[in-house]
């Protein structure tokens, strides 16, 4: 349900005000699906692959993990089938993820496909940028403008140290690339790792001031193997701010209803912006409008919740539209009021972040 703040002048009457119609959860508010909380849900992510071209030491276990067969992954017909149900529910916004989505075969026909569905008005891309070069023009030509691109480091060296791969110099072209053609906006996600690349934020933050991208510092979080958690590189929001004092104050800028959980804020006269994404340190539950599909085609309502929806067995053994629906609006209801991870190691999220998408 949403809320609608009005505001009146004291010299003007009051005009009646008629109150809004109760919205059931589960049932739709004009166009929108409200879940339990009032929380309207309106944005679905999916991951196209849990195959990715990078290592990145934080989301790929040391021993490698096992990849799902393309059989198991769910086909580009079975998504469209659960993008157009999802959008006759009330999802206006997709974003493609992975694994990373550029290596999965003919993802570009599936794109074309996609923005092809009436109602959906906006899809969008996160890549690790090492494909992005080759395929910003014909991406942009499918039908996406914005881009969110992974880079934890700006040090070439480094960069194949986190990533086990040396392909800075192809995500740095990706980026000028989608800089090139226009891609509006670009935000760049840096997953903060104390000791790793916390020396880096201040260069990273100071892009901002001549360069029109929005850097985005995520929290780390307890995802997957608990191999790849360390509580000793987690680092709060709050500290990162501290640690781009020199640069001068930051200046709050207002949230637009599509912007997803960051908080975004400016220096004076930047050409770029600076966000915060804070999963631990400031739950933003209360203000979460998403859903998640899986690679192997399971619903999940949380993030860092592991309670999911077969899709697939259902897409698979024939059900029909209605049922699928059903299944979707019950995962939207059964979405969670908030999550319980914590630094210390409170809650509990095993899903594996390639196949579930960030
Ligand atoms: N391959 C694409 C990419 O690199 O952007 C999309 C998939 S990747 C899983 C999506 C995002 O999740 C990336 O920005 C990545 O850095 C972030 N991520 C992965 N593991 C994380 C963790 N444990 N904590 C916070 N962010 C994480």
């Amino acid at each position: 349900m949403t809320t609608n703040h009005e505001h009146h002048t004291p010299q003007q009457p009051e005009a009646p005000v008629t109150p809004p119609e109760p919205v059931l959860p589960g049932h739709t508010q004009g166009e929108r699906l409200t879940d339990m909380f009032a929380r309207s849900i309106s944005y679905l992510r999916i991951s196209l692959t849990d195959h990715c071209n990078l290592r990145c030491q934080y989301c790929t276990p040391q021993e490698g993990q096992i990849k799902l067969a393309s059989e198991e992954l769910l086909s580009y017909e079975e998504i469209l089938r659960v993008v157009r149900i999802a959008v006759s529910l009330g999802i206006e916004k997709v974003r493609l993820t992975g694994g990373e989505p550029l290596v999965r075969r003919d993802v570009l026909v599936f794109i074309k496909a996609l923005a092809e569905i009436p109602g959906l008005t906006d899809i969008r891309l996160t890549t690790n940028g090492v494909l992005l070069a080759d395929y910003a023009e014909a991406l942009q030509k499918a039908g996406i403008s914005k881009l969110n691109i992974s880079l934890d480091t700006l040090r070439p060296e480094r960069f194949r140290q986190i990533t086990g791969v040396d392909a800075f110099d192809r995500v740095w072209a990706g980026i000028s690339k989608a800089r090139e053609l226009g891609f509006s906006p670009i935000k760049l996600n840096i997953v903060a790792l104390k000791g790793v690349n916390d020396d880096e934020f201040i260069d990273f933050a100071r892009l901002t001031l001549t360069e029109p991208l929005q850097i985005r510092f995520i929290e780390f979080m307890p995802i997957g193997a608990s191999a790849l958690w360390d509580k000793g590189k987690y680092i709060s929001s709050q500290e990162i701010m501290e640690r781009l004092k020199p640069l001068g104050p930051l200046e709050p800028v207002e949230a637009k209803r599509m912007d997803g959980p960051a908080r975004i804020y400016r220096f004076a006269g930047a050409a770029g912006s600076v966000g915060f994404i804070s999963p631990i340190s400031h739950h933003f539950c209360d203000r979460c409008n998403r859903l998640r599909l899986t690679s192997e085609g399971r619903l999940r309502s949380c993030l860092l919740s592991d309670q999911e929806t077969d899709l697939r067995k259902s897409l698979r053994s024939g059900a029909t539209d209605e049922e699928i629906r059903g299944l979707i609006v019950a995962a939207i209801l059964n979405k969670p009021k908030g999550h319980t991870i914590s630094p210390e190691g409170g809650g509990s999220c095993h899903g594996q972040m390639s196949r579930i998408g960030g």
